[in-house]
This record gives C-alpha cells, structure tokens and sequence, in this order.
C-alpha cells in the first residue's frame, strides 16, 4: 500500500502516519523529519535548509524529490510506505507518479485555519523519536517529556505564530492544489480534522479496509 497524507501544518498528520504504520506496517516517510535531522546533525543539506524551514517556506522541489526518490528505494518500503509531507506541490506529484506509478490513496486531512495556528503554537515535539503533543489537546502524561522515550520535549523553531502564519500560506499557495491533483485521479480520501483523533483513525480505516 502506498499512502500519501496531505493536510495543512499541525492538521493531525504525524498523528494519524503512526497509527497506520501500526495497523497496516508500512514504512513512514515524514520529510519533515528527514530535513529537520539533518539540521540536526549540522550535514551540509541541513545548513542548507535550516532558514529556509524555520521561515515556513519550502525547500526545493529538485531537493526534496532527490531525498525522497533515494529514500523509497529502501528495504522497509517493499512493503508499502506512508509519505507524510510529500508531496507538497503539484510537481512533486507529478514526479511521485513518474517514480513509483500511482499512489493507492491519498488521505486529506481538512482543518480550519484558526484552530490550527491554536494547535501549532501549543505543540510540543520529541526530538529524539518524532511524537508530537500538543499542550492543550493531547499532552505528554507527564509535563515537558516523551511518552514513547522520555526525552524532553521541545517547541519546534517554526511553530511560532509568525513562521505559522507563513506555513499556512504556503500550504494553500503551494499544497492545497493537490487536493484537485488526487480528486481528478480519484485517489482522494478526505476527512474532517476536527473530528477527533481516534473518529479520524476509525474512518481511514474504515476506508482502507482492514
Ligand atoms: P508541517 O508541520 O508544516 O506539516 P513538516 O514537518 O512536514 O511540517 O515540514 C517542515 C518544513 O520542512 C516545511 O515547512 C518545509 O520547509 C520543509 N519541507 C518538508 N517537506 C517538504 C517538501 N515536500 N517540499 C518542500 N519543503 C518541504
């Protein structure tokens, strides 16, 4: 199974990627993840990129296609693989379909715009294994560390009103034209966000199959 999530930032993602992971053991490819620990790690790529993430832009498409075409040629991804984050404009699309022919489902995850700069700027993320919380809605059972590992959280660099405001721009400028891409191909699952996490999780399964 090939799955792509589109949705814009903080719109429950990263969330829902870990439990069809679970349920269904696919690879999962969050480019977000990829570039941020390449920031990390202070890698030429990541010196590249970090100003340009923490400004709510996007890397290049040329960039992003490289990582991502070298990156589904792994192992793990024979059995399938979630893309959370790609792709993020019509191009990347259209050169995800060149190299893997289609996608089965493309899942969007729909939210408005004012509970979601609520959401990013009261989000918290582990940076040792990805888990996202968020202060309000879902927090850590205890304040500040990771369920899964225990390391402290942290405040991503671009979750912040501004750079918020900025990705949420971008995700209508750049992204929502993929919603049209997948809707033609007949691909597109979409669901409400606000529905609740667990009401999301039971309706992608539901249209998944189990
Ligand atoms: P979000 O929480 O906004 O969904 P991600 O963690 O997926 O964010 O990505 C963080 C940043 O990494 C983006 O704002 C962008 O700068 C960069 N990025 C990630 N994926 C892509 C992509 N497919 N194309 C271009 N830039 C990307």
């Amino acid at each position: 199974m090939k799955l792509v999530l589109i949705g814009a930032p903080a719109a429950g993602k990263g969330t829902q990627a870990r439990k069809l992971i679970e349920k269904y053991h696919l690879a999962y490819i969050s480019t977000g993840d990829m570039l941020r620990e390449e920031v990390a790690k202070g890698t030429e790529l990541g010196l590249k990129v970090k100003s340009i993430m923490a400004s709510g832009s996007l890397v290049s498409d040329d960039l992003i296609i490289a990582i991502v075409k070298e990156r589904i040629k792994a192992d793990d991804c024979k059995n399938g693989f979630i893309l959370d984050g790609f792709p993020r404009t019509v191009v990347q699309a259209e050169k995800l379909d060149e190299l893997i022919g289609s996608v089965d489902t493309t899942i969007y995850i729909k939210c408005p715009d004012d509970v979601l700069l609520k959401r990013i700027t009261a989000r918290q993320t582990c940076p040792k294994c990805g888990a996202t919380y968020n202060k309000i809605s879902v927090p850590s059972k205890v304040a500040g560390i990771c369920d899964v590992c225990g390391t402290k959280l942290v405040q991503r660099k671009d979750d912040t009103i501004e750079a918020g405001k900025a990705r949420l721009a971008t995700f209508h400028q750049q992204s929502e034209p993929l919603v049209a891409y997948y809707k033609a191909q007949g691909k597109l699952f979409e669901v409400d966000g606000l529905m609740g996490l667990d009401n999301i999780t039971k309706a992608i399964f539901a249209r998944l199959g189990e």
